[in-house]
Parts: C-alpha cells; sequence; structure tokens
C-alpha cells in the first residue's frame, strides 16, 4: 500500500477503496449499494450524458484535534441537492438517504482521511444523474445517485493566501431565472472558457458581474464574493448565483462576531469601496482576494498587503476552521460526527 504525503495533497482526482450507489426505479429509490469499481456502466442514451440531466454536491469530512472525524453541515447539501433535482426534473434523493450514504462513503474509506495538522480533508463528490435512454428532450425515468470521495488539500496552491482574479465581461456563467441558482454541471461547462482565459493571463479564477446588466458582482466561477467594509459583512444577493453553504455559515459567523452582514446587490464600483474582498465556497474555503482586473472597463482593485490576509478575513477563516477540526466549541450545531 503506497504512503500518503498528506502534507503535499492537490486537489485533484485520486482513486480510493470504495464509492456507494443508489439507483431510482420504478418510481423509488433502492438499497445503498458498495463499488469497489471506478467505472460506471450507462446507456449511451442516457439523459445525463446528451441533456445535461445531472447535478453534484461537494462536502468535506475532517478530522478533528480529539481524532474525530466531523461532516459540515450534511443536511444543507442534501437539501440542495433536492433543488438541483426539482429544477431540472430528477428525482430528488431524501435527506436521510443522502446523510446515510455520506456516512457510508467516509467510514468504508477511513483509511484516505487525513488526519489532524495538515489543513488536509477528505472531499466527498456526491453525483446525480438521469440514466434512461431517451432521444427526444425529456427527462429521465431512472436515477443514479453516487458518492466518492478524495483526500484533498488546498483548493488554491497558495492556500489561506491571497488571489488574483479577472472580471469577466464576455462569458455569462449562468443567466437569471436560467440554472444559476442550482448545483448543475452545465454552470461549470459555460464557466469553463472563461476560466480558461484568465488562466491564462495568470489569473487564478474569474469574477462573474450579473448576465442582464453587468452592472452587480455575482460570484467567482466555483464559489461565492463577499467584501467588507465598515464593519460590515456584504455579499450578493442574485438570481443567478448558487447559494453557497460557506457563505451562509460565515454570515451567522460574522454576525456571532460583532459585524454586520448585508445581502443586496453589489455595484461593480463598490469594488473600490471594499477593505478586503474574499471567495468563499466548501473547496476554497476563505481565499481572500489581492487585486481584481477588469480588462474591459481597465480597471485595477487591489487590497490590503499582498501577502497576508486582511484582519477580518483572517478572524473568519480561523474561527471557521476551529470549529470544522473540532479545536472550538460548534455553537451553531453545524458538525455531525463519523464514526469510523
Ligand atoms: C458549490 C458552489 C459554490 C460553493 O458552495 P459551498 O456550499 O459553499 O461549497 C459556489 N458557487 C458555485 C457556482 C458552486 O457550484
Amino acid at each position: 500500500m503506497q504512503e500518503i504525503d498528506w502534507k503535499n495533497l492537490p486537489f485533484g482526482y485520486a482513486d480510493t477503496d470504495y464509492n456507494v450507489r443508489c439507483y431510482y426505479r420504478n418510481g423509488s429509490w433502492g438499497k445503498i449499494e458498495v463499488s469497489s469499481s471506478n467505472n460506471i456502466n450507462i446507456h449511451m442514451a442516457a439523459t445525463c450524458l446528451h441533456y445535461g440531466q445531472e447535478g453534484f454536491e461537494g462536502l468535506k469530512a475532517y478530522t478533528g484535534k480529539d481524532g474525530k472525524v466531523r461532516i459540515f453541515r450534511c443536511e444543507e447539501n442534501a437539501l440542495r441537492m433536492q433543488k438541483t433535482a426539482e429544477r431540472v426534473l430528477m428525482a430528488a434523493p431524501p435527506v436521510e438517504l443522502f446523510r446515510e450514504m455520506v456516512h457510508k462513503v467516509v467510514q468504508l474509506n477511513a483509511r484516505f482521511i487525513p488526519p489532524y495538522g495538515h489543513g488536509a480533508t477528505l472531499y466527498i463528490r456526491p453525483l446525480l444523474i438521469g440514466t434512461s435512454p431517451e432521444v427526444g428532450v425529456k427527462p429521465s425515468e431512472e436515477y443514479l445517485l453516487i458518492m466518492f470521495v478524495v483526500p484533498v488539500g488546498p483548493y488554491f496552491k497558495e492556500g489561506f493566501k491571497p488571489v488574483d482574479m479577472m472580471i469577466c465581461r464576455d462569458f455569462d456563467r449562468a443567466a437569471p431565472q436560467g440554472t444559476g441558482t442550482v448545483k448543475v454541471g452545465g454552470n461549470y461547462a459555460a464557466s469553463l472558457q472563461s476560466l480558461a482565459i484568465a488562466k491564462k493571463a495568470g489569473f487564478s479564477s474569474t469574477i462573474y458581474l450579473d448576465a442582464k446588466e453587468k452592472k452587480y458582482i455575482d460570484e467567482c466561477g466555483p464559489a461565492n464574493f463577499f467584501g467588507i467594509k465598515n464593519k460590515t459583512y456584504i455579499t450578493p444577493q442574485s438570481e443567478s448565483i448558487l447559494p453557497s453553504i460557506t457563505n451562509k455559515s460565515l454570515q451567522q459567523l460574522a454576525e456571532h462576531l460583532g459585524y454586520k452582514v448585508e445581502k443586496r446587490p453589489v455595484p461593480f464600483e463598490e469594488l473600490a469601496e471594499f477593505e478586503e474582498v474574499a471567495e468563499c465556497g466548501t473547496a476554497a474555503v476563505i481565499t481572500p482576494i489581492r487585486k481584481i482586473v477588469d480588462p474591459i472597463a481597465n480597471k485595477t482593485f487591489t487590497y490590503g498587503d499582498p501577502e497576508t490576509p486582511g484582519p477580518v478575513c483572517t478572524e473568519l477563516y480561523n474561527v471557521y476552521t476551529a470549529i470544522q477540526f473540532g479545536e472550538t466549541e460548534d455553537i451553531f450545531g453545524w458538525t455531525e460526527v463519523v464514526d469510523v
């Protein structure tokens, strides 16, 4: 068995021992099945392949300071997957089924859960796909919910260090009343081109403006956006962004720590007023932004010291990750222990 280098894990795919699967057939969910194969066998005309009838989730398991393994707000992910399923007419997995599968896939792959102390975690990827063959455009009759895990290091190689972002005006990720508020792969397909352009120009990722007017900040590719000014946590309200569980949690936490919280449209010009800005998500946790460049409007916004995250981001990051790693009391009841 190969030793895992916990300190230098990438954020990428790697094989583990098992995945768990549940099939929806004839109008009901079956029993949870355990598989040691990395492949799935589906019909070439499956609706997920042709018409994008699919959705996914992402959450993490953390080894705490006390050695216990915890997952974070699993029910929120289950509820969001239900919303995704409803939006693209898929069978919605019950919350209890979702939770049971998360626990099971973590337990079965216990040897891949990174130990406490390196900031590494076990990333859990639930995936829901339509599997029935169709050629006409209509929803599948059968579905597969599959969950696999992968041990991961920080999403950005830089870790908790500021990154540079590019504003994308040439391509939209999602439209108002489109599918931006749910976690479907199609939104990611729509973002690949702008992400490639941003990466090529040396940026870590993109920031999207609202698709209708291009006046307001929407979100960062796979993460939400927030800015800090005058002791206030400000995050966009929009019809085309994915409701991040990290963002929702940080709003609660910021309030608890004595900050004001505003969720409202954030005009592009306000970028000049923020003291700190950051992106947030399960993968990115909190990643402070050092610089935002808008090549088309020919504007550059810079924040704080290039090497060090700002004080508010640092405080939020420290308390947030301390809860996840069981270093401080989970006063919000966000975590649950997995028996491994
Ligand atoms: C998953 C996702 C996020 C982050 O959501 P979390 O629940 O915090 O992980 C943000 N934006 C998009 C587009 C996403 O798909």
